[in-house]
């Protein structure tokens, strides 16, 4: 294990923060941008199975205490990196991509590649309205080009300030641009319903590389494929709404990695976080090798041993890893992680879930 690094003096964990997003939804936008209204009812999740924390289904007694109605948040998989966050009526979802099976995407100069599985929501048009979307980077397997073509353009999405541009550009309203350790706090308006404190989150941009330190100029053509990219710390919690963020109350902490390696700059993470406890991790492995699986020239995601790496970092309670098989320019596969998972003794930390099963948990509630 890592041994314990001193804090740095002076890196708070947030170096600047945005205007807040306010959620509201009973008002949500239509994630189709050609819909008028919202389908009645509304599209359901084809929910297949509900994980809990690893150590739940060891003891019985616990997993039955999971699953009683105190579970208030979720993580459903859909597939390769996207994902549904929900927290009480917060819904969150993460860089939407809902190709199918023998689509190609394009990543860039000389660079394509082909899904490999179904997402477990064939379309947009099958999904729940959501309040916003996290998008860690702007690549066509984390934001497809039928998304691109069919979303809303009011629906809010915060990125990376490369691709707030690209957005924009295409008629997006509603983007915010996060550079690393750059926050944004989203409350839900209005009251719950046991009470005056309601629903909130707040969102930081975590590091992320997409491509290794060091000299690049042999694959320098390929470094326009890869383009800025996010992590995020997206805590949940709760807020008077009187209070703002000021008085927000974290009850949970999960970290999103990003299409990154496991490079120096992520080492400030737990460093920034002066022992706040990450609760859940989704890490994106697959260890992704440009221009494609015949031309392995540079791998641009984590890879099994760097996964490993990255909970030996990050100490979260729980990882799930998520963006491993995917796409035909994967090249390390979720048995590799499983492997180096078991052979670090980890087993019992880690989560796997198939495209359709949710990971349930509690967003703690202090008062
Ligand atoms: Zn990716």
């Amino acid at each position: 294990m890592d041994q314990p690094t001193e804090p740095p003096p002076n890196k708070p964990l947030r170096t600047a923060t945005h205007p807040p997003l306010p959620l509201n939804p009973l008002k949500r936008i239509p994630l189709l941008r050609t819909a008028t209204h919202h389908a009645d009812p509304e599209p359901t999740l084809p929910l297949r199975q509900s994980r809990h924390h690893p150590s739940s289904s060891i003891h019985p007694q616990a997993a039955e205490a999971h699953q009683q109605p105190d579970t208030n948040a979720s993580v459903f998989f859909i597939g390769n990196a996207t994902t549904l966050l929900s927290h009480g009526r917060v819904r969150l979802l993460t860089d939407p991509n809902f190709l199918h099976h023998g689509e190609h995407v394009h990543l860039g100069p000389g660079v394509t590649a082909m899904r490999r599985t179904d997402p477990a929501v064939p379309d947009l048009n099958s999904m729940p309205p959501v309040d916003a979307i996290l998008l860690s980077h702007y690549h066509e397997d984390h934001f497809d080009k039928g998304v691109e073509g069919a979303l809303g353009r009011g629906v809010p999405i915060v990125t990376t300030p490369h691709a707030k541009g690209c957005l924009e550009a295409v008629g997006f309203e509603r983007v915010s641009g996060l550079g690393t350790w750059e926050g944004m706090f989203m409350p839900v308006e209005g009251e719950d319903s046991q009470g005056k404190r309601s629903e909130a989150v707040r969102v930081t941009a975590m590091p992320g590389k997409h491509f290794p330190p060091g000299p690049l100029t042999a694959v320098n053509e390929l470094l326009g494929a890869v383009p800025p990219t996010n992590g995020w710390l997206v805590e949940l919690g709760w807020v008077e709404r009187e209070e703002g963020e000021e008085g927000f109350e974290t009850g949970y902490r999960i970290y999103i990695s990003g299409d990154t390696l496991f490079v120096d700059e992520l080492r400030e993470i737990p460093e920034r976080l002066r022992g706040d406890k990450i609760n859940l991790m989704l890490v994106h492995l697959g260890g992704t090798t440009i221009p494609g699986p015949r031309m392995p020239l540079l791998m641009v995601t984590m890879d099994a041993a760097q996964g490993v790496q990255l909970i030996r970092l990050v100490d979260p309670d729980v990882t799930v890893p998520i963006h491993f098989d995917d796409y035909d320019v994967f090249c390390s596969s979720l048995d590799e992680f499983k492997e180096e998972v078991h052979a670090a003794g980890l087993g019992d930390r880690v989560v796997y879930l198939d495209r359709g099963d949710e990971y349930r948990f509690t967003v703690r509630k202090t008062a």
